[in-house]
C-alpha cells in the first residue's frame, strides 16, 4: 500500500510560512511523512497555504492551485487541500470554480485540515516548531489579526482581530529555537507594537523584547511590522540598551502626505511621523529604518505624490519598499473611485524607487572602511553572503564576500571590512 507524503506549498508573506510550519511540525508530530517545499515529485498529496493580499499575490495564489489541481487530474497527486489567507477570503467561489480541490480551510482551521489525515492537533507541539529557513535564523509569530481600519488593507478580512501569544508561550518557542540552533530571531506580527493591548492591557512588547532578549543563545532580535500610531517609545530604550537587539526597525508607513495618511485611516499625520523618526535615531543613533509605501491610492493627486518623494527625499530611509494600490473588496478604500491609472501608480513607484536608489546607494557607500558583525547566509556563485544587523533576510541588503579567497562558515558571525558598496550591497573581507 503506497504511504502517504505530503508536501506543504507556501505562498506569501513570513507570517504565512510560520503557519506552514505549524502544519508541517503537527503533521510530523502524528507521524505523517510531510514536507514542505519539496522539489522532488515523490508527494501524493499537496496542501497549497495560499496569499490573498493584493491582485499580483491573489493571481500567484489561484496559478499554484491550478497547477496542482492539473496534476491531481493527472493522477499524478491523490489529494489536494488548500488553505491560508485566499482561501479564507473567496472559499465558497473557489469551491465552485475549482472542484478539484479536496477541502478549503480557513486561516484558523488548521484542527480540521489535520483530521483530513486523522491526526489530532497536539498542544504540546505549540513551541515546538520545525523552521524551514536557514538553520540560524527564524521567525517567529507574537500575535495574529489585527484591529487597524486601514482603508486599502484587507488583512483583518483574512486575520481577523488583533491576538496576541501570552508572553511564557513566546519565551518558551524562543529558548527551543535556540537550542535547536536559532541565533536570529524575527519578531513578526501584523502590528507588532500592538503586542498586549488585549490580554495585558498595556502596551507591552518592550517587555516581550526584554524578556526574549535575555534567552541564552539568540544573538539577533529583529522587529518587524511596527506601526507609527501609537508607537510605544519604551521599546527604542530596550533596544539601545541591549546588544542583542538589531538596531533595526521595519515600520510601513504607506504615504508621505498628511491628506493621503487621512484617507488611508492610519490615524496619524506627516508631522507626527517626521517627529517619531527622528525620536528613533535620536535615542538609537544607528537604526536603520526599513518603510514600505503605496503609491496611487483613490484620492492621490499629483501634489499628494510629490509630497511622498519629498517625504523619501528627507527621510533618507535605510531600506524601502513600495507597492502600487490594489482595489480590494470589502475593504473601506473599495467604496472610493480607484482613480488613479495603473500605468500611473506603476510610473509614481518606479520614480521612489529611483530616489530611493540613490539614497540607498550614498548611504552604502558612507560604509566602505567599516567593519560590520556580519551573520554568514549561504554560499553562492563563487560568494558567502551574509547580513549586518541592518539587513534583514530576503528583503534587505547582503555582503558579498568573495570565497575564493576567505573560507568562512553558514551561520556563524564574520567581522567584515566593507571594501566597495553598490545601492543594494555591500562587499567586503573578513578581518
Ligand atoms: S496595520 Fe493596517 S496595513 Fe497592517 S495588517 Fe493591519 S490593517 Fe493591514
Amino acid at each position: 500500500m503506497k504511504k502517504d507524503k505530503v508536501n506543504i506549498v507556501t505562498l506569501g508573506c513570513s507570517k504565512n510560512l510560520v503557519d506552514s510550519e505549524v502544519i508541517l511540525t503537527q503533521l510530523k508530530g502524528n507521524g505523517i511523512n510531510t514536507d514542505h517545499e519539496s522539489k522532488k515529485d515523490d508527494s501524493n498529496i499537496i496542501i497549497v497555504n495560499t496569499c490573498g493580499f493584493i491582485d499580483n499575490a491573489k493571481q500567484e495564489s489561484i496559478d499554484t492551485i491550478l497547477r496542482y489541481a492539473d496534476a491531481k487530474a493527472d493522477g499524478q497527486i491523490d489529494k489536494l487541500y488548500v488553505t491560508g489567507c485566499l482561501s479564507q477570503r473567496y472559499k465558497d467561489d473557489l469551491e465552485k470554480e475549482i472542484p478539484q480541490v479536496d477541502s478549503f480551510f480557513g486561516t484558523m482551521e488548521l484542527p480540521a485540515l489535520l483530521k483530513k489525515f486523522k491526526a489530532d492537533y497536539k498542544h504540546e507541539l505549540v513551541g515546538e516548531r520545525i523552521t524551514t529557513t536557514s538553520n540560524h535564523y527564524a521567525y517567529m509569530k507574537i500575535s495574529e489579526g489585527c484591529d487597524r481600519p486601514c482603508s486599502f488593507c484587507a488583512i483583518p478580512l483574512m486575520r481577523g482581530k488583533h491576538v496576541s501569544r501570552p508572553m511564557e508561550e513566546l519565551v518558551q518557542e524562543a529558548k527551543n529555537l535556540a537550542r535547536n540552533g536559532t541565533k536570529e530571531i524575527l519578531l513578526i506580527a501584523q502590528d507588532s507594537t500592538f503586542y498586549g493591548l488585549d490580554i495585558y492591557k498595556k502596551r507591552n512588547l518592550a517587555e516581550l523584547l526584554q524578556r526574549l532578549s535575555d534567552v541564552e543563545g539568540i544573538d539577533w532580535l529583529r522587529l518587524h511590522y511596527a506601526f507609527p500610531t501609537g508607537f510605544p517609545l519604551d521599546v527604542l530604550d530596550v533596544m539601545a540598551e541591549r546588544q542583542n537587539i538589531c538596531n533595526y526597525l521595519d515600520i510601513p508607513l504607506q504615504h508621505g502626505s498628511s491628506k493621503m495618511l487621512k484617507l488611508m485611516k492610519r490615524g496619524t499625520t506627516r508631522e507626527k511621523t517626521e517627529s517619531l523618526i527622528q525620536t528613533m535615531r535620536s535615542k538609537v543613533p544607528d537604526i536603520a529604518i526599513r518603510t514600505t509605501l503605496i503609491a496611487g491610492h483613490p484620492g492621490e493627486t499629483e501634489e499628494d505624490f510629490n509630497d511622498m518623494v519629498d517625504f523619501v527625499e528627507k527621510m533618507r530611509f535605510d531600506r524601502l519598499g513600495i507597492f502600487t494600490y490594489s482595489h480590494e473588496e470589502d475593504t473601506h478604500a473599495h467604496s472610493m473611485e480607484d482613480d488613479v491609472p495603473d500605468e500611473l501608480k506603476q510610473e509614481r513607484a518606479n520614480h521612489v524607487m529611483q530616489v530611493q536608489e540613490q539614497i540607498s546607494r550614498e548611504l552604502n557607500e558612507a560604509k566602505v572602511g567599516k567593519t560590520f558583525k556580519t551573520l554568514i547566509d549561504r554560499k553562492e556563485g563563487g560568494q558567502f553572503i551574509g547580513r549586518t544587523e541592518f539587513d534583514s533576510p530576503e528583503v534587505d541588503n547582503e555582503v558579498l564576500i568573495d570565497a575564493t579567497k576567505h573560507y568562512l562558515r553558514i551561520g556563524d558571525f564574520a567581522a567584515i571590512k566593507v571594501t566597495d558598496a553598490t545601492e543594494f550591497d555591500l562587499y567586503g573581507e573578513p578581518v
